[in-house]
């Protein structure tokens, strides 16, 4: 199915959009529609190659640039975001389906980390110590690495790639992005207003493509630093060809993968409240975030009146076009994308699981093409069951039945997947037993998706990430910069003759 009148969607190479000479292209969908809106280029090796040289090239005298002048762009830069904060969230509704409240609210969460990498240079100072002894001074420097590269999924085609983006600029490294292909048009939006806001041309660069495009980035010398957000197999992946990299000093890598995030209801929770929490982080966005809430574990007598409520909100969901502000939930991503989750459902009931909802087959009038799915709820969903241990990324909530708070942290504390966590209690010392016990990388005490602000960290344990650094905030600085130590001293604090003992404070 090709569309001869589809934009083809290129890269952005040395500050100048270059239409791709591959040959190869993919289709781009709306998927409220269900029709083609473009066609990306997948990148080449050469094309790829370009991008990394074009990064080299700029790499010294970005890395160069007072920190101070560098913020100075990035605060033009948020500028120009805020100005073209609804074009950028109609670009996302447009290729990825997510309600256009909800892609408004991403385009906040990406400016927040840029606003927070404008205070570059106070997050570049180190520290310093006056006389070590004999008239030695030591401090450090924290240095840009050189070309650095992130490769980004199709869930938040602008959130993520801010992850990555500002705080590797911010530092001094150039950058090449490889976004996901399925929504690849706002990675082309921030190339050209980085540019307007005064970036050199070379220092942030976009190669559209696939696993050609982010094997050749893998495997470039040059590249110093490969960030990735994805799914676990592929996280896995980069982690290992990243690292193992032949022939060359290979790179620092940072992979995050993917989540089956849980939401404890305890039986002393405020059940509206609890309830609002899991309707809004279930079938929020579809359900394809990385945090989205994917298992309600119901504490004890709970787990009947939670069922109760939750029956009704979910059949009431307002499905349809993102455009439309009345609708709560839009399309997902692809038809393949679909049948993928509508494949999950029908192993649920086979498996025995209870299905109190059936999203399956909804059709939303006038747009009968478009990739819909209606929530789905699911009860007495067991451990050992596929749709509990697997990530599904759709409007699917299961709801496994635990005696009490021990076995929901046993259960939790089981799973391969650790994003993100969140319990719902009036008590606070289950609340901080909670956050002490469970072992997850972002955990929410009555807050249903515990996305950490720009300057706190983000990251899962476990199977939800691969590397040491999690992502932006002062792990984000240390990702992107090496640390250096320096100690100096002058002639006249020298003694006379070598010392052939360890050199120790005098
Ligand atoms: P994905 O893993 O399919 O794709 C991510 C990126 O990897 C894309 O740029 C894609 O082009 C590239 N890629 C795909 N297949 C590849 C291959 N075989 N070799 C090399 N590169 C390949 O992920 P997705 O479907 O775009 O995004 C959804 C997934 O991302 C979910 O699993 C979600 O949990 C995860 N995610 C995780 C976080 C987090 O912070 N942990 C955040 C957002 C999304």
């Amino acid at each position: 199915m090709t569309n001869l009148a589809a934009p083809t969607i290129q890269h952005f190479i040395n500050g100048r959009v270059a239409a791709s000479s591959s040959g190869r292209t993919q289709p781009v969908f709306n998927p409220a529609t269900g029709s083609i809106s473009g066609e990306v280029a997948l990148a080449s090796v050469e094309e790829v190659n370009a991008a990394v040289a074009a990064a080299q090239a700029a790499a010294p005298a970005w890395a160069d640039t007072a920190p101070l002048k560098r913020a100075r762009i990035l605060f033009k830069f948020k500028d120009l975001l805020e100005k073209h904060h609804d074009d950028l969230a109609a670009a996302i509704t447009r290729e990825h389906g997510k309600v256009f409240s909800d892609a408004k609210g991403e385009v906040v969460r990406g400016i927040e980390v840029v606003e927070f990498a404008c205070g570059a240079p106070q997050l570049l100072k180190t520290q310093f110590t006056d006389n070590i002894g004999g008239g030695i001074d030591n401090w450090q420097l924290r240095q840009p690495l050189g070309v650095t590269a992130g490769i980004t999924p199709f869930n938040f085609p602008f959130m993520v790639p801010m992850w990555m983006a500002p705080i590797a600029l911010a530092t001094g490294n150039t950058f090449v992005l490889k976004p996901s292909e399925r929504d690849p048009s706002p990675s082309l939006m921030v190339a050209e207003l980085l540019q307007q806001a005064g970036l050199p041309d070379g220092v942030f660069n976009v190669v559209q493509g696939d696993k050609l495009a982010v094997d050749t980035l893998l495997q470039h010398p040059d590249v110093k630093a490969v960030s990735f957000v994805g799914s676990t197999p592929i996280a896995e992946y980069i982690y290992t060809e990243g690292t193992k990299r032949k022939g060359a000093y290979p790179p620092r890598v940072q992979a995050l993968g993917g989540a089956k995030n849980h939401l404890v209801v305890m039986p002393d929770a405020d059940l509206d409240q609890a309830v609002d929490a899991l309707i809004g982080a279930a079938y929020g966005s579809a359900g394809e975030r990385c945090m989205a809430i994917s298992v309600a574990v119901a504490v004890g007598s709970v787990a009947d009146r939670l069922v109760e409520a939750l029956i009704p909100r979910v059949k009431s969901l307002k499905v349809g076009n993102g455009m439309d502000p009345q609708v709560e939930m839009g399309p997902v991503v692809t038809a393949a994308h679909k049948a993928k989750i509508e494949a999950y459902i029908d192993e649920g009931v086979r498996a025995g699981a209870k299905l109190l909802v059936d999203g399956r087959g909804l059709k939303v009038a006038g747009h009968e093409q478009g990739f819909f799915l209606g929530g789905t709820l699911f009860d007495q969903v067991m451990p050992e069951m596929k749709i509990y241990q697997e990530e599904i990324f759709g409007p699917v909530l299961c709801i496994v039945r635990v005696p009490d708070f021990a076995s929901a942290v046993e259960l939790i504390n089981r799973h391969e997947f650790a994003n993100g966590v969140s319990l719902f209690t009036s008590d606070g010392n289950t609340a901080r037993e909670f956050s002490r016990r469970i072992e997850v990388g972002m955990v929410g005490i009555n807050v249903p998706i515990p996305v950490p602000m720009a300057w706190h960290s983000f990251g899962g344990w476990k199977r939800s990430l691969f590397g040491d650094a999690h992502a932006y905030g002062e792990e984000g600085i240390r990702f992107y910069t090496r640390y250096k130590s320096v100690m100096q001293r002058w002639a006249q604090t020298i003694g006379k003759g070598a010392e052939f003992t360890m050199p120790v404070a005098k």
